[in-house]
Parts: C-alpha cells; structure tokens; sequence
C-alpha cells in the first residue's frame, strides 16, 4: 500500500477518505466538492470552504480528521450545540469530545487526558477557550491533524456575527505551521470571504466555491395583509405537523406570534435575548429534539442549528439584507426534502427598515451600505423575475435564464403593469402638501387623500380642499398601499423622521417630468389564504411530518410513520435528538427499499457501520411488526413531486397593516452563551 510517488499517494489517500465515506458514515459517493477538499486537507493543504447549508461542510474536516494521524481541532462559536454534535459523531462510532464551560472541572480533564493520549479523532472548542494560554499549551502536547475553523465569517467585522476572539485565531498558522487549517463559512460575498482569508492569516489557502443554490427550498414572498393568519394558514395547508423557523423583528412580535400559533394548535416557543439563557437553552434543545415544533424568534436565534428535517422558515418581517435573509432561509432542508422558505412583506416594512436605518447608530458610511443592503432586499421582494436567480446573481452565480421552476415568480408568473400616471399622482400629492401646505403626511393620509376620504384627520387638515384629493379612485388601498411600497422600494420616494413621513428624492422628479417610466407589479386582490394545491402524497394533510413523507408513494407512508416513531422511542431513552440516530431521508430510504436482512440495510445511505451494529435489529423488527412489504397502490404517481404553489393564489386583504408602532425590531444580540 505505502505509497512512494505523487499518483500512488494520491490514490492512497482517496481510496482511504472513500473507504472512511461508507465506513463511518454509510453514505455512497462524495458530493460536490467534498472530494476536493478533503484530498486537499489530507494532503496538508489549507482551505477555504464556501458552501450553502446543507451541502456537507463538515466531512470537509471529519473525513480528514478520520484519516490523518492526530486529532482534528474543530473551533465553533456555539457551544450549546457541542453536545450534539459531539453525540452524532459518537453514534457514528468517532471518537469525539468537547472542552467547555459547560463541564466541570472533572469533566474537563477527561476529555483532556483523552487528547494527550490520542485516544480522539475531533476536538471541539470555542474560540474563547483556544485563546488561553493553558489551552495552546495543552494542544501543544498533543497531536494535531486539522484545524477546521467553523462559521469563519465570525472574523468579519461587518457582519452580525462578528466575534472578536475570531481574531486570534490567526495564531494558529504560526504556531503549528505544519498543521493544515480549513475555513469553512455559508456566506457567500466575496468581501466575507476576502476577510476571512486575511484576518486568518491562511494567504496560500485553496478556494473552494460551491454553488449556492439549494433546489429544494421553495422561495416565496406574500404581500403582508394580516400576517399571523396568513402564516396560520400557511402552516395548516402545507406544513402541518412539520418543525420550522419564524423570524419576527421584535421580541414582543416573537412573543405574540408564539402565542397565537400555540392558542390555534401549532405547538411554538419564543427565542429572543430578552429571555433567560435557561429558557433559551431549554427551547433550542425542544427544537432540536422534538418532531414537529416551531421556533418563534428574532435573528438570536439560528446559527449553526445543525437539525437537517426544518421544513420551513417563514419571515413575518422584511430582513435586513440578501446575505441575512439567505442564511436564515438556508437553515431549511438541511437533509434535502422539499422545504418553503415564505416571507410576508408589506408598505409598512419598508417604512419602518427605512426608518430604523436613519435614526440608527452609525456614521454616514454605516448608514448607506444599510440602505445599498436594504435595497438589495427590496429588489429580491419586488422582482418580477425568477427568485432563485436573483439571489444567484446576487451571490455572483449564474442563475439558470428560463428560471427555476421552484418559486412564487417562476410559478404563478406576476403581472406588471405601467403605474407611471399612479406614480405621478403619489408624488403630486407629495409635493402639493409640502409646496401649498408645508407639510409632510405618511402613507395613510396619502392614501386617503387619492381615495377622496373624508377622514377625520383628512377634516382636520382641509385636505379635501386640494386639487388632488380623490384623484385615485380608480385603485383601491390596497393597491395604493402598493403603489407606495414600490416606490420606496425602487428609491423613487422616501420616508423621513420617526412618523415615517413620505418625503420625495432625486429620482421623483424624472417621474413628475414624466422622464422615466414606472413598470410595477400588480398587487393580486385575492383574500387573504394561501391555498395551495400541495397535498399530493397523503389525503389527510394532517399528520406528522407530513413534508417529509411527501415523495413516498402512499402505501409506505405507514413504514415511515412507524420509524419514525420508533427513532423517536430511542431518541428519548438515549437523550439525543432523533437525526442523531438517523435521518428522515434514510428512513424514507428504508421504507422505499424494504431490507430483507441486515447486509441489505447496510447498504442504504446514512447506515454506517457502528449503526447498522446498533440499530439494524430494532430497524428490521420495525418493519416485520408491520407485516410485510406493500403492494403498489395502483392510483398512485410514481414520483410524488410535491405540486406546491400550483394553483396558489398570493393574498392581499384591503385595509391598512396591523404593525403596531411600538413594535420595535430587536437590536442586541443576546449575551453570548459560549462563556
Ligand atoms: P453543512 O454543514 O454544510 O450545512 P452538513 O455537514 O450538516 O452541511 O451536511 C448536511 C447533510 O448532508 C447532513 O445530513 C449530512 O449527513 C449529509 N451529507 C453530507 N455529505 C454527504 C454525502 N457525501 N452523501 C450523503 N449525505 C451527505
Ligand atoms: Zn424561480
């Protein structure tokens, strides 16, 4: 074996990331990128990882931890999800551990006598314990194999994520320059990613890009109209049963929205910093251990949430940017099931993220690339084009030209319309009130004033004396409202001090001139449901998990329930979350397949050694108990490709949004939980 020349030793090492692949963790091929990165690593290389969530960034450094003498060091900033992690590794027969505040000292010692003794193949530590001097110290005596830096976009100061003892962490290339280190991250800038290549000092790392499409998230964005119900409606149609994600701004919205679902049968905790670390601690573990919970939070909540089966993450709020709305979105179909990523948007998003950013902190250049941040977001909402291809294009990819056949725009294509005399006449009123009046209105008097409405504000004012009052009749609010909201969100009107008051730009007066035109997109005057034709798979649309059954031909959906009832009795009795024993794509596998005998089991994905000695038994009675392999049902489609957003119809509901003022987005990251 022992291979002398560069061809041989390559071969060696592939061979042996391979044969470590189906080993350990069962599965069949690499996939995208994986094997290059992993030879590179093996070979001693250092690397820089870019890859979206899901696509397996962590066999990047596992497989070369598995296969290189040593033990891999593995810095993560989150040391609430270390246990679990370091749980699936060791169902996964890896000899793996973790050193934190967590532990005590005894603990801690254990782990510590265990690495002198190479007696581990994955180290995890938070970048604050690596910093001390007695932890450099103890790695030192020991034998390393890898560096993987986890999250590296943490060293980014620009980001939300910043965290300063990232820093440090360039360090690691001087001290043991020997030693391979890989970054790995899911943001996708290229700014992100040249920062993290400096501030950790690794010039002479490889690149590794993957594509940063994720095909089975389903990109949809509804106009906001009375969001609770509408995502109310959304979870009972397509996701009843299923665990997912809402993000709220605020920390009163997290709570009240937690409330409303739990009070209407969807069972939901809050997360946000102005709870306990108790009692964050205790629902992220909920979430990650039971089926089917939703977690209602603000953006605390999220990073590396490693749980493969979240089949959907609804926005309740507009986020702040592509790169923030991408990243929480991409913590859906981890496992690659079909999953939604949905977000309701609204006129009053825009005014109040308009707002927040120019009564923000922050010096003038803080403050313009907010806004170049928000209006990057603002285009994704407003496009007429496929989704998915603007984030691509937004991430520097190339999108595919006929579109994606897999969001709201690509299948229920929007109209448009030419909204340049509605446009004109939202500016001439704009410009009436300041010129004749000196005055400066929000959209609701705006509204009002183009409907011709007698309001009592409207009395107040005198405004029905204006030349342009009830000049839009022909629209309804709504549509005004929508009216308003495009032109905020294409920059050709603004929103000014704390009552958000519409004020005009540079780019209105082209419009007043009638210099340029105003395409926009027509505001759909359904009511407010989300009726989808979705339910393909199973009639009942009600049951557990029912997403994750959705490509299994009906009569196998009773196989699948079963396991995952009995993966969920072992969960329990073990304390582990239920994928750490496996995940829902392998008992959808399983079901599919029907193994015979333990050989057969073997050889289905996600079934590796130490869990087919573990497990396979209690699998194959699983499936005897349930009295043999069905039969074809005889009306059923062979590929059960879910038809969702078939036939949907966006709602809109007249009448203004329910935002309350006092509902301010929440702007400090909880203390951190790493310490
Ligand atoms: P990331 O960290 O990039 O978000 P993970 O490392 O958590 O992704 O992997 C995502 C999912 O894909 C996991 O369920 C993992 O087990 C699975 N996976 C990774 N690589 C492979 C592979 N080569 N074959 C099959 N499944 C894989
Ligand atoms: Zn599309």
């Amino acid at each position: 074996m022992g291979g002398t020349g560069g061809i041989a030793e390559m071969s060696v090492t592939q061979s042996e990331a391979l044969a470590t692949l189906h080993r350990v963790f069962g599965y069949e091929a690499f996939r995208g990128e994986q094997e290059a990165v992993i030879e590179h690593v093996v070979a001693g290389g250092d690397s820089v990882v870019l890859m979206p969530t899901g696509a397996g960034k962590s066999l990047c450094y596992q497989v070369p931890a598995l296969v290189r003498p040593g033990t891999g060091i593995v810095v993560s900033p989150l040391i609430a999800l270390m246990q679990d992690q370091v749980d699936a590794l060791r169902a996964l027969g890896v000899r793996a551990g973790f050193v934190n505040s967590t532990q005590d000292f005894d603990e801690r010692r254990v782990v510590e006598a265990e690495f002198l003794a190479g007696e581990l193949d994955l180290l995890y530590l938070a970048p604050e314990r690596l910093r001390l001097e007695n932890t450099l110290d103890l790695l030192s005596r020991g034998k390393i194999s890898v560096f993987a830096i986890d999250e590296a976009h943490c060293v980014s100061q620009w980001g939300h994520d910043f965290r300063p003892d990232y820093l440090t962490l360039s360090l690691l290339g001087e001290r043991w320059p020997d030693v391979p280190r890989i970054a790995l991250t899911a943001t996708a800038t290229r700014a992100t990613h040249q920062e993290i290549t400096e501030r950790l000092n690794m010039p002479a790392a490889r690149h590794f890009v993957a594509s940063f499409d994720r095909p089975n998230i389903q990109y949809r964005v509804v106009p906001k109209a009375d969001p609770k119900k509408q995502l109310l409606n959304f979870l009972r149609e397509e996701h009843a049963g299923d665990a997912g994600i809402v993000y709220c701004l605020s920390r009163n919205s997290v709570e009240k929205t937690a409330e409303f679902l739990s009070r209407n049968g969807v069972e939901a905790v809050p997360y946000h910093a102005g709870l306990d670390a108790g009692t964050r601690a205790a629902h992220q573990s909920r979430f990650l251990r039971e089926d089917g919970l939703v977690v209602v939070a603000t953006i605390a909540f999220g990073m590396g949430i490693d749980k493969p089966d979240v089949r959907f993450v609804a926005h309740l709020d507009l986020p702040k940017s592509v790169e923030g709305y991408y990243q929480e979105t991409g913590r859906a179909g981890r496992d690659g099931l079909p999953s939604t990523a949905w977000m309701a948007y609204g006129l009053n998003d825009v005014i109040q993220q308009r707002k927040l950013i120019q009564s923000g902190e922050g010096d003038e250049a803080f403050r313009r690339r907010a806004q170049a941040h928000l209006d990057s977001m603002l285009a994704l909402c407003e496009t007429v084009q496929c989704r998915r291809g603007q984030l691509l294009a937004y991430f520097g990819q190339d999108p595919d030209p006929a579109g994606c056949g897999n969001c709201d725009t690509c299948l229920t294509p929007p109209e448009t319309w030419d909204g340049t005399v509605a446009a004109q006449k939202v500016l001439s009123t704009v410009v009436r009130l300041q010129r004749e009046r000196g005055q400066k209105f929000g959209a609701v008097q705006i509204v009002d004033i183009l409907l011709g409405k007698r309001t009592g504000k409207v009395i107040q004012f005198d405004h029905d004396q204006l030349s342009v009052f009830g000049i839009g009749e022909e629209l309804a609010e709504a549509e005004w409202r929508g009216v308003i909201r495009q032109l905020l969100a294409q920059g050709l009107l603004a929103v000014e001090g704390e009552y958000g008051t519409l004020v005009l730009t540079e780019g209105s007066g082209t419009v007043l001139r009638r210099e340029q035109d105003v395409p926009l997109r027509k505001e759909p005057k359904k009511p407010v449901t989300s009726r989808s034709g979705s339910s393909s798979a199973s009639g009942s649309g009600r049951g557990k998990g029912k997403a994750a059954a959705a490509e299994l031909p009906e009569t196998l959906v009773p196989a699948f329930e079963a396991l995952r009832a009995w993966r969920a009795e072992q969960a329990r009795e073990q304390g582990v979350p239920a994928y750490v024993i496996f995940h829902d794509a392998t008992l959808r596998e399983i079901a599919m397949a029907w193994p015979a005998s333990v050989a057969e089991l073997g050889g289905i994905g996600g079934v590796g050694e130490k869990k087919l000695a573990t497990y396979g038994e209690g699998v194959l009675e699983v499936l005897a108990s349930l009295g043999g392999q069905p039969g074809p049902a005889p009306d059923q489609a062979p590929d059960g490709t879910p038809a969702q957003g078939s036939g949907r119809a966006p709602a809109q509901a007249p009448g203004p949004q329910m935002d309350g003022p006092d509902d301010w987005p929440e702007m400090t990251e909880p203390e951190p939980d790493w310490i």
